[in-house]
This record gives C-alpha cells, structure tokens and sequence, in this order.
C-alpha cells in the first residue's frame, strides 16, 4: 500500500447526490473489484492498481472550516469517491475531524461506508440531530463479498455496525448496492437495524471479470436486478421500512 500525504486546495466539492461531498482521501484501501471510484487515478496521475494507494488530505479538516465560512449551508456526503472509514482513518482521523466541524456548523451529513470503524465516532453523531448513516451492503452471503470486495469488512460486521448504531439512536439506512448474488436474504438481516434502504444495480463493468471467472452471469442482467428488487422491495414493505430503487 502507497500512503502520501497532500494538502489539496479543495475539499468541499458541489455534488449532484447531495449539496456537497467530501471526501478526505484519495484512493481506498477496500479496493473492491467494481469500484467507480478508480476513475479518479485518471484525475489524480495514480498509475497503481486501484486499492493499492492511499493519499491523505492532510490539511482537510482545517481546509473544510474555511470553505465552510464562504458557503451557504448544505447536505454534505461523506464520502463520494473514497471510504471515509477505510483502514487509514484509524490512524489519521481526518474523517472525524472533518466530521466534528459539520456538526460544530449544524451543517447536515450523510455518511456511507462499508466499516464498522464508524462505530468509533458514534458520541460526536448523537451530538447532531441532522446526521444519517449509513452501511453499503450487496449481498448477505460472506462467500459472494470476498469475490467482489476482498478488501472490505464481513457483510456481517457491517450489519452488526448498522445494528448498534439504530439502537445508540442514529438514523441509519442500508446502501444495498450493486446487487451482488445472495442479496436476497438482506431483508431479513437488516430487520430493526435501518430505517431505510436503498437498491442500486450493477452499473459499472469494472467488475464483470468477477461473474465470469465464478460463473454467476445470470445475476449480472436486467432480469436478476428487477425481481431481485422487486422482490426486496417488497420484503421491506411488509417490515414497514422505506425502500428507495434507484434504476
Ligand atoms: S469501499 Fe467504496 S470507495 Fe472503497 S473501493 Fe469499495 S466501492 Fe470503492
């Protein structure tokens, strides 16, 4: 893994999913096999394989507080294009730091990742009553997350994160996205963990390596994607929670 530290000039970015993004890092440990994200070395000159660099923005948290005083208020997405909880944040807490600004600000936030190190900033969350967050989850089968994100947290980590999270208080909903195979069964993991989820298909081709080599092409067209959804949306319904397909 190739760490850097660098101090960008920008950090609080205008997004089309919310107001605002942030993301501290560029790059992710997580390394999944069908990562949008690794569209990023084209912008950053990363010629390593994606989930092998790593470069800290160093100087984020400072950097967000004068960007914050210019700007009117906004949701703001953390993080788009990286993990905000990947391994490195346990050591450079640049995530937290940026976090504890928002919420000092009253700004509101939503969180995603794929690790229970959210867990760690649980106390600076219940500090704010405009901060939701939530946990990507593709399949509830462990074997089918190794194949497509080796470099990740257990599906079962994440959903025990969502977990403690709903009981310490906290808004949560489930990024349930891109359908991987076994996704099926989400529905009754995340029973009383979430308070909404959301359905995404597979929409990059990054990955496509990934059903070959292990013979699941039948989970990667229309058809799977739209009973699969079907079928969790309606599952959700009858829990009562809120179930959000975004194709
Ligand atoms: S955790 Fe998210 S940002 Fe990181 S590699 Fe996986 S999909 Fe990409």
């Amino acid at each position: 893994m190739i760490v850097r530290e660098i101090y960008p000039r920008s950090i609080l970015s205008k997004s089309k999913v919310f107001d605002y993004v942030v993301n501290p890092y560029v790059g992710c440990q997580h390394g999944c096999t069908y990562c949008y994200a690794r569209f990023m070395k084209r912008f950053t000159g990363h010629k390593e394989p994606w989930g092998e660099f790593v470069d800290a923005k160093v100087n984020a948290p400072d950097l967000l507080q004068r960007k914050m005083d210019k700007m009117p208020p906004g949701r703001v997405w953390v993080s788009g294009v990286c993990d905000p909880y990947q391994p490195l944040e346990r050591t450079y807490e640049l995530t937290k730091k940026c976090l504890e600004t928002l919420v000092r600000y009253g700004w509101p936030i939503t969180i995603q990742t794929k690790s229970p190190l959210v867990l760690r900033d649980v106390a600076l969350f219940r500090e704010s009553d405009k901060i939701e967050v939530g946990l990507s989850v593709a399949s509830a089968d462990d074997r089918v997350r190794q194949l497509f994100e080796p470099g990740a947290p257990s599906t079962k980590e994440r959903i025990k994160a969502l977990e403690e999270l709903h009981l310490a208080g906290i808004k949560t909903y489930a990024m349930i996205a891109p359908m991987l195979p076994g996704v099926e069964e989400l529905a009754a993991e995340l029973s009383k963990k979430v308070d909404y989820v959301l359905l995404d298909r597979m929409n990059y081709h990054y990955g496509d390596w990934v059903y070959r080599k292990h013979n699941l092409e039948s989970t990667m067209c229309d058809g799977f994607f739209a009973s699969t959804s079907k079928k969790l949306a309606s599952d959700f319904a009858r829990q009562g929670i809120e179930c959000q397909v975004l194709f």
